[in-house]
Formats: C-alpha cells, sequence, structure tokens
C-alpha cells in the first residue's frame, strides 16, 4: 500500500533474477565471531535501556526475551565497538522473589548490542516477568505468556493484531487501549516503520532522508521504538511479528525495486541493511538471524488444539507482480503458473503444517487482502495486482487446497490496506453458490493515512459491489479477537483521531465465526 508515492517496476528477467540470487553468497551476514573483544566492566554515558524491553514467539516452555543497549539510541548506540555482557533472570513474581531461570549473554555490536535471548524450561501458558542487567544498570520489568503445550485443549486464546503506523501520520492511539486488554499475545502485520524521508507539516516528522543505509534503518526503528505507547505494548505481551514492504521498501516483491534504475546489487544491498535492522529490533529467535539479504520469518506458532498461527512473508518470494502494480483486471499473467506469492519453499511448509495441524482454528497471519475485491467502476473490473487477487493462480491453489483437504477453519489475518474488512472467502468467487472455504479480517492501520473514518469512494463502491464483504470501515485502530473451540469472535476497535496523543476508542462492529462454518456473522 502506498503513501502518496508512484510505483515503478524493475524489469527483471529470470536469468537475471538467478544471477543475483548467486550473488547473495558475496554479501556476508552478521558475524558473531569467538574472539570479540569484551568490555566486563561497561559504564554508560546514559541509560543503555532507553529502548525497553520486548518477549516474542512463545512456545510451551519459553519465549524470547529482547532488549537493545543503546545510551544515544538516535545516533548510532553510542557504545564502543565491543560486546557487552548481559545478564537476564525470568521470575513468576514481579518483586523477583521466585527466579525461576537466569543467565548471561553478550549483546554484540555487530547486530547493534541487540539481545535475544531463547529461554527455556517454563511451564506452558503461564505468565513471567523478566529483566536485564548490565554494568550497574537494569532495565523496566517486562512480562510475558508462554505458548499453551500443543497436545493442550485449552479453553480460549485472545490475542490483538495491528499493522502499518506510519509515524508521520499519527500518534499510536490504539495502543494504550490494547494495553488494558487481557490478551495473551499481540501479532503485528508489518509497516511497522516507514522508509520515507521526513516530510514537515505532519503530526510527527521522521528523522533524516528516505532510509537506506544500515544505520539510517536502524535510527528510524530507534525512532519508533521511543514511542512510549509502543514501547510499552512490548514490556507488557509477547509479541508475533512480521514484516510488509515498509520495513525495506513500498510494494517491492522479492528482488525488484519500486523505482526504475535501481540495479539488483544495490537493492540487494539494501535489502541487507533493511532485514538487519529489523531482526535487530525484534524479538525474534536465532533461526531469523539473517543471512545477507535473506531472512526466514515465516514460521509456525501453535496455542494447544486451539489454534495454530501461521505467520507468513508475502514479499520476500514473491515474483514480480505479474501484471505490474495498481489495479487491473484478473487477466493474462496472473494466472501464470510460473508466478508466485510465497515462493515454493514457503508455500510448500505451509500446505505440510496446515495438513498436520491438529488445531480447530488455522490461523494466517500476513500481509495482503486475499478478497477478490473489485474496485472498478461497472463493467471494467479493477483488482489490486500487489495483492493476492494479482496472483490468483497462488491464491486459487491456496483456496482449492484449504477446501479439498478440509483444513480445519482457516482464518486469514490481514494488515497492509489500511481499513478494515471482513470476507468470507469463496472458493470461486465467480459463481455465488461456490462454498466458503475461510474467513479474512483485515486490519486497518494503526496510525497510517491519518485520523480516518473518512469516505473513501473506491472502498466503497467495492464493499458495496462484492458479495463476500461483511464489513468495512475507514477508521485507525486494531483488531481484537477472542478465540474458543466453538467459536472466533472479532472485536474491530477504533479511535477516533490520531493526529494528537490520548484518543479514546470504541467498537465499530464484532463479527464471529462458529467452528465448522465458514464466514463471518455480525455478533
Ligand atoms: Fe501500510
Ligand atoms: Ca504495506
Amino acid at each position: 500500500m502506498q503513501l502518496g508515492k508512484e510505483k515503478k517496476t524493475y524489469g527483471l528477467d529470470r536469468r537475471h533474477f538467478m544471477q543475483y540470487v548467486a550473488s547473495i553468497s558475496a554479501i556476508s551476514s552478521p558475524v558473531i565471531s569467538a574472539d570479540q573483544t569484551v568490555n566486563h566492566r561497561p559504564s554508560f554515558k546514559d541509560n543503555p535501556f532507553q529502548l525497553g524491553v520486548a518477549s516474542g514467539d512463545p512456545l510451551p516452555n519459553g519465549v524470547v526475551l529482547w532488549t537493545k543497549l543503546a545510551s544515544n539510541p538516535l545516533e548510532g548506540d553510542g557504545l564502543p565497538n565491543e560486546a557487552v555482557p548481559v545478564a537476564w533472570e525470568v521470575a513468576t513474581d514481579e518483586a523477583f522473589t521466585k527466579i525461576v531461570q537466569r543467565g548471561s549473554t553478550l549483546a554484540m555490536p555487530q547486530i547493534g548490542h541487540s539481545v535475544h535471548v531463547e529461554v527455556n524450561g517454563l511451564k506452558p501458558f503461564h505468565w513471567y516477568f523478566y529483566r536485564f542487567h548490565t554494568g550497574k544498570e537494569t532495565s523496566p520489568i517486562g512480562r510475558t505468556r508462554t505458548a499453551p503445550h500443543p497436545n493442550e485443549e485449552i479453553e480460549r486464546v485472545r490475542f490483538a493484531f495491528t499493522s502499518c503506523q506510519h509515524f508521520e501520520s499519527g500518534y499510536f492511539n490504539g495502543y494504550p487501549h490494547m494495553q488494558k486488554e487481557d490478551l495473551d499475545l499481540v501479532v503485528h502485520l508489518g509497516d511497522y516503520i516507514y522508509e520515507y524521508k521526513g516530510v514537515d507539516n505532519r503530526p510527527r516528522k521522521h528523522i533524516g532522508q528516505e532510509i537506506k543505509s544500515l544505520d539510517e534503518y536502524r535510527t528510524r526503528y530507534a525512532q519508533y521504538r521511543l514511542d512510549k505507547p509502543l514501547q510499552e505494548t512490548h514490556r507488557l505481551f509477547p509479541w508475533l511479528v512480521t514484516w510488509d514492504d515498509h520495513e525495506f521498501d513500498n510494494n517491492y516483491a522479492n528482488l525488484v525495486s519500486e523505482e526504475d534504475g535501481v540495479s539488483p546489487e544495490e537493492f540487494l544491498a539494501r535489502r541487507k541493511n533493511a532485514y538487519q535492522a529489523y531482526y535487530e529490533y525484534m524479538p525474534l529467535r536465532r533461526r531469523s538471524l539473517p543471512k545477507g539479504p535473506n531472512m526466514k520469518l515465516y514460521r509456525e506458532c501453535q496455542y494447544g488444539q486451539l489454534a495454530n498461527f501461521l505467520v507468513l512473508d508475502t514479499r520476500q518470494y514473491r515474483t514480480d507482480q505479474p501484471n505490474g502494480d495498481h489495479q487491473k483486471p484478473m487477466t493474462g499473467k496472473v494466472f501464470d503458473p510460473n508466478t508466485t506469492m510465497l515462493g515454493d519453499g514457503q508455500e510448500n511448509w505451509l500446505m505440510s503444517r496446515l495438513s498436520q495441524s491438529s488445531s480447530a482454528w488455522n490461523v494466517l497471519a500476513q500481509q495482503v487482502v486475499m478478497a477478490p475485491l473489485n474496485r472498478g467502476l461497472g463493467e471494467s473490473k479493477r483488482y489490486s495486482m500487489d495483492q493476492w487477487p494479482g496472483y490468483e493462480y497462488s491464491r486459487r491453489k491456496l483456496l482449492n487446497f484449504f477446501h479439498e483437504k478440509k483444513i480445519s477453519n482457516p482464518v486469514v489475518l490481514t494488515g497492509d490496506i489500511h481499513v478494515n474488512w471482513v470476507n468470507d472467502l469463496q472458493l470461486d468467487f465467480q459463481n455465488e453458490k461456490s462454498p466458503i472455504v475461510g474467513t479474512e479480517f483485515v486490519g486497518t492501520s494503526m496510525t497510517s493515512g491519518g485520523n480516518g473514518g473518512n469516505v473513501i469512494p473506491e472502498y466503497e463502491r467495492a464493499a458495496a459491489q462484492n458479495d463476500f464483504v461483511k464489513f468495512y470501515n475507514s477508521n485507525r485502530g486494531y483488531v481484537s479477537c477472542d478465540i474458543t473451540k466453538k467459536s472466533w469472535t472479532t472485536h474491530f476497535r477504533a479511535t477516533t483521531f490520531v493526529d494528537k496523543p490520548d484518543s479514546p476508542v470504541f467498537t465499530p462492529a464484532s463479527f464471529v465465526v462458529e467452528e465448522g462454518r465458514p464466514g463471518a456473522e455480525k455478533a
């Protein structure tokens, strides 16, 4: 989804594509060497925990604990080029009288003194408190929760999801309300940052030019993470994160830039910077450590027999938009079996995980709209070529798979588009009688697009003319989901403004999906 910027595509054929994939090996990973200089008595000019703490990727026996040392986060990290020992503790109480796990690690300069501790030995589906120490400093106390045991028949899971938090568009007013909800997990579907340069006369302003270097990406993340409501929401819940396009570059596809004249080498070098900074700032497991300009972010996170989250990456492996970007009829190349939204590796993984899943609800946490929203006027049907309908071959293959393999209650969570939708996912959308095989909930943006609640004629039209649309709303906010074995309830939470802090919140609608009956009904 672009924000006031025209996209052009860089034409890249298969041969060039393969050449540049080979060049990936020439771009090195952040190397964590054994002979790194370690400063055993670090002292800091300023509080090194200004970026806060976070946790994520919960498992039944543990979770990732995150922090990133920086005494001057907006101007490099302000630390010398040496490793810094960091101790960590996990307790069952906030006063840390019952410490259950502790250890120490090194904050390495190669990954911006970020720390990603993978704690084990915890109890399933329990709350814990954690903190870090370095030198004489102690971090804020974080709170986190492990996932249930995979065989456990848990009664309910509650989580919130959001996406698209363009800093300049406003204040992250949904987060203080999210913090008050009783949640096991927060899911972020991408556009965590935006790459654009700072622009005057907006509620807030990005530091610097459009970000390209590693230091520029780092500074941008620091600027976002210093936002109090965002940092506090990381402190209070475990997060399951994935990216969309703006963590790197608007509407990119694989190695293809939105701008003309960017060589694939240049683009890959930039992607390496973008992916590394993302890793540094997110509570991710070591399995996601980038290798050059590649980073494996798709993964599974199971919540007992109730819900299985399949976290997808629809940007890194997709072929270039088969029909180019923008809105076009669904014709020609969108049906080409050589095009792909997920890439073969991820698609095979997804289908195999779905086939083997024993969970009641199978949740696809992903980026772009899956329902074929026709936004055209009258006879001229137009679909967004950056979203799943631009990759109709992949879209039909996945929906057919849901149907043929009788996948248990597929629910698709979507970000990117900055408005809410509820869509019934029909096997064949051109045939009214075709079965519904899944349900799609599209979260709006946290801030992107400004205050919201306005009339967007193109979307109003799409909501009216596509029968599978059950709900549309243009407010900013987030989405809160409450899952039990029998039903899934989605509450759309909306803020009234983002151009200043402290907005109230309201719930424009709630929807229910009954187990065994795909498609949503208004609650
Ligand atoms: Fe966005
Ligand atoms: Ca996006």
